[in-house]
């Protein structure tokens, strides 16, 4: 007989791991392992039947004590030992109830790769886009989509033919089980009936409509609401209006990506939008009303006299909504002040006249306090 290993060794788990660490490392390897999971790899039933030898032992907890006093010579039949021994070698027969209650029916389904699942399978989802305006993103719309999708025939309910009968083999489960005896014990497994393709129904009348497979492709037109606040690149989830799953299956679902179209006057930062306002520097000096474009048209805006390039006037709730919380953000208005390009000769004499009466202070503050400028940026 050949040198066991260390059953603590096997497992990969320390000698303090509790039960808790044991069975989870068991389960890790045992999936791995499972010759089920290693058809090319003819060690793997040695290596699983070792997991689950040293998993018995160290799972229970007289055993595990007898392990650790005796180690793997644990006198048979002993008080302290193992009743009957170890499991393991010809004793090995408490595979199938540790299997069972890991892994239960679904040992030999998709579990461990195998083309077993017979569960209909669902249908797969669809992606589409939709261009929102500014307007629309803030304030919400309602929008009509249309998508290509594959759904089950009607004519013969995604059956494939107008007459069929109960498949034999399966007697319409679509799975048949087989059982079979190894090394391990008794395995159970469940595979797709080959006689109907895992339909259940043997077909006699082929569906012109669907031409046999049961599905056809449909341009549906979706009406759905865009919630306001969306920005490019969200994606709305329409539930169960994907392609068709299998007979039984539930559709996947829509996903409508949301790509909001850049607006000429009105630039989004977050839930801020930012409007550039062009005023000349005579506008700027003197003061001046003007309207800024907002997301409810026009609004009357005042530019201080003495307002500087780039200052900022913030129109408060202007912005958009926000997606999460109450309220709106601001309107950024960002004041671009014009310089005249090409003078007159009567502009230029005029402006040198303002330029011999100017001194420092008209540039650095001479008339009005700081905060009364600082009132004339921030309204
Ligand atoms: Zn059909
Ligand atoms: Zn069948």
């Amino acid at each position: 007989m050949a040198t066991k290993r260390d059953y603590y060794e096997v497992l990969g788990v320390s000698r303090e791991a509790s039960d808790m660490e044991v069975k989870k490392a068991y389960r890790r390897l045992a999936r791995s392992h499972h010759p089920d999971a290693n058809p090319e790899d003819h060690g793997a039933e040695e290596r699983f039947k070792e997991l689950t030898e040293a998993y018995e032992v160290l799972s229970n907890a007289e055993a595990r004590r007898a392990y650790d006093t005796y180690g793997h010579q644990v006198p048979r039949g002993s008080a302290n030992g193992y009743p009957g021994g170890y499991p393991g070698g010809d004793q090995f027969g408490g595979f199938q109830d540790i299997f069972e209650t890991f892994f239960g029916d679904s040992f030999g389904g998709s579990f461990f790769g195998g083309q077993t699942s017979r569960a209909p399978s669902r249908g797969a989802d669809v992606e589409t886009e939709v261009e929102v305006s500014l307007r629309e993103a803030a304030y919400g719309a309602d929008r009509e989509v249309n998508v290509q999708i594959v759904k089950n025939c009607e004519v013969c309910e995604g059956v494939g033919g107008t007459e069929s009968h109960t498949c034999g083999t399966c007697g319409g489960a679509g799975a048949v089980r087989t059982v079979r005896q190894s090394i391990l014990g008794q395995m159970v497994s469940t595979q797709a009936c080959s006689a109907c393709g895992g339909r259940g129904r043997i077909i006699d009348v082929t569906c012109d409509n669907c031409r046999g497979g049961g599905r056809v492709s449909d341009l549906q037109t979706r009406r759905l609401r865009i919630p306001q606040g969306v920005e490019t690149g969200m994606r709305l989830r329409v539930s169960g209006a994907g392609h068709a799953g299998e007979p039984g299956g539930a559709p996947g679902d829509l996903y409508v990506r949301i790509n909001v179209t850049e607006d000429p006057e009105l630039v989004r930062d977050g839930e801020d939008l930012i409007h550039r306002l062009k005023v000349s520097f005579v506008g700027a000096a003197l003061g001046t009303q003007v309207e800024v474009p907002t997301l409810d048209g026009p609004a009357p805006v005042s530019v201080e006299a003495g307002t500087q390039p780039g200052a900022t006037l913030r129109l408060r709730g202007e912005g958009m909504p926000r997606i999460r919380g109450r309220g709106r953000g601001d309107l950024k208005v960002v004041v671009d002040v014009m310089v005249p390009t090409r003078l007159t000769g009567e502009q230029r004499e005029l402006l040198e006249r303002f330029d011999e009466v100017s001194g420092e202070e008209t540039y650095n503050g001479g008339g009005g306090s700081f905060f009364d400028r600082l009132k004339g940026v921030f309204r």
